[in-house]
């Protein structure tokens, strides 16, 4: 490491990544990547299923479809993906309009968490091939402002011309005090809470025609993230809870039969509570503090009669597969889950099994909480990102994007708002 670059980047996620090849391809500019975790590229490692049709993965409120658009051919570029081809959506897509339903329909590709480190790995090499300095296992801890210097976890000092902070979702309390040292404002008052479903294939066919089909309904409920073919469920761990989340394997993995998707309700929020971050903690708290410190899950056929889930609920000839994620406690989510909340989530499940006739079969199962913060979003003082002269703040940890592509598009415009100057 040098003791000075022209822009230093924090973090090596696809906003992190966007920005460096930006750079490297376009300027002569030394530039400085740092990742503090083992293997780069944050998000990029899991699942890595990629949005190429606006609005999925961008925030409308920074971004136009004409605008994102045009950096998706870019990302595109570097990422070359093999779009999965949509089969019968006619069918799908009249069945949800008949019910007051909208299926997006959006160009996908799917790499698979197997095959992801393949492609960070060669991301990476092909980054430091054009010059970028990566650095693995390095934390940006402070920041001296006025003397454009960087202060890393170990003590070392570097200085920057121009820094892009990047440090995705999980980096909201280091981005938060970061914004407190800068002074710059920010507003936090959205957040999605949801569930995470798991059913057997067989009673949610649609992945076969469509791989992760995004289904909007009333009440601001939308599917997220579905995954099929040998797809699990993982724990996600916050400072406080733990929050579900889902993943699959390439398609050269043994299929295991099991889907899993997200339903989420966006909610925002007005006085008195206003941070969206809180909200979650709370709500994340409930569920840890009644099921033991670990997400909760039930089964649909037990939530159907009102009474919570045992541990017998899952050796029970009905309840014909065993949870992916085996170390959730078995429970009652109407004790857990705000009843609006909940309500909102229960009546999309029931248009969606009218559209899908099988996804409330007894055997699926609820898992609780999926929650997604997005971001604290900084007040912006130009389209490029930037909160102050000399910084950028992108990703999802800053709400300019949603998902991987709309975090490596953002990097894109923050290197270019750098190239302006
Ligand atoms: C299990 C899981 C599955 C997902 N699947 C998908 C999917 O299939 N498709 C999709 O579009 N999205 C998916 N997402 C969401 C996706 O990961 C994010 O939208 C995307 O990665 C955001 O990119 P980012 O660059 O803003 O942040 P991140 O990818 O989170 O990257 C931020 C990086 O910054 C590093 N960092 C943070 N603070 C510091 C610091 N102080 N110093 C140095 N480094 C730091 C972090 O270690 C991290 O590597 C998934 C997320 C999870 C958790």
């Amino acid at each position: 490491m040098n003791e000075t670059y022209d822009v230093i980047i924090i973090g090596s996620g696809p906003a992190g990544l966007g920005a460096a090849f930006q750079l490297a391809e376009n300027s002569g500019k030394s530039v400085l990547l740092l990742e503090k975790t083992k293997i780069s590229s944050g998000g990029l490692r899991n699942d890595c299923k990629q949005n190429y049709t606006y609005p999925v993965g961008f925030s409308t409120e920074h971004w136009s479809e004409d605008e994102a658009d045009e950096l998706l051919e870019k990302v595109a570029e570097h990422l070359n993906p093999d779009y999965v081809q949509q089969r019968n959506l006619g069918i799908y897509v009249k069945r949800a309009e008949n019910l007051g339903v909208t299926l997006l329909n959006i160009k996908q590709a799917h790499v698979g968490t197997d095959k992801a480190k393949g492609l960070i790995a060669n991301l990476i090499a092909q980054l430091r091939d054009k010059g970028v300095t990566v650095e693995l296992e390095t934390e940006m801890s402070d920041i001296d402002y006025p003397n454009k210097t960087l202060i890393l976890a170990d003590g070392i000092k570097v200085k920057f011309n121009d820094l892009i902070l990047a440090p995705g979702r999980a980096g909201y309390t280091w981005l938060q005090k970061i914004m407190a040292v800068l002074d710059i404002n920010y507003s936090d008052n959205i957040v999605d809470v949801g569930v995470r479903i798991e059913a057997k294939e067989e009673y949610y066919p649609i992945v076969k025609d469509y791989y992760d089909p995004k289904f909007i309904f009333p009440g601001r409920v939308r599917t997220f993230c579905t995954n099929s073919g040998s797809a699990y469920i993982v724990k996600e761990k916050y400072e406080k809870y733990y929050s579900v989340n889902g993943h699959a394997y390439s398609t050269d993995k043994e299929p295991n039969g099991l889907v899993n998707f997200a339903m989420l309700k966006t909610i925002t929020l007005t006085d008195p509570v206003v941070s969206g971050h809180q909200f979650a903690e709370i709500l994340g708290q409930m569920a840890m503090q009644l099921s033991g410190g670990q997400p909760m899950m039930q089964r649909i056929g037990d939530f159907r009669l009102g009474k919570r889930s045992k541990k017998e609920t899952f050796n029970d000839d009905l309840y014909s597969f065993k949870p992916t994620l085996v170390n959730a406690t078995p429970g009652d989510l109407s004790l857990a889950v705000p009843s609006k909340i909940l309500r909102d989530i229960w009546r999309s499940m029931k248009l969606l099994d009218t559209i899908i006739p099988g996804i409330l079969h007894p055997s699926t199962i609820i898992y609780y909480p999926e929650i997604k913060t997005y971001a604290i979003r900084p007040d912006f003082i130009d389209q490029y990102f930037k909160v102050k002269e000399n910084i950028y703040m992108i990703g999802d940890g800053a709400g300019t994007s949603r998902g991987i592509t709309g975090a490596w598009a953002s990097g894109i415009r923050a290197a270019k708002g750098i190239l302006l100057n």
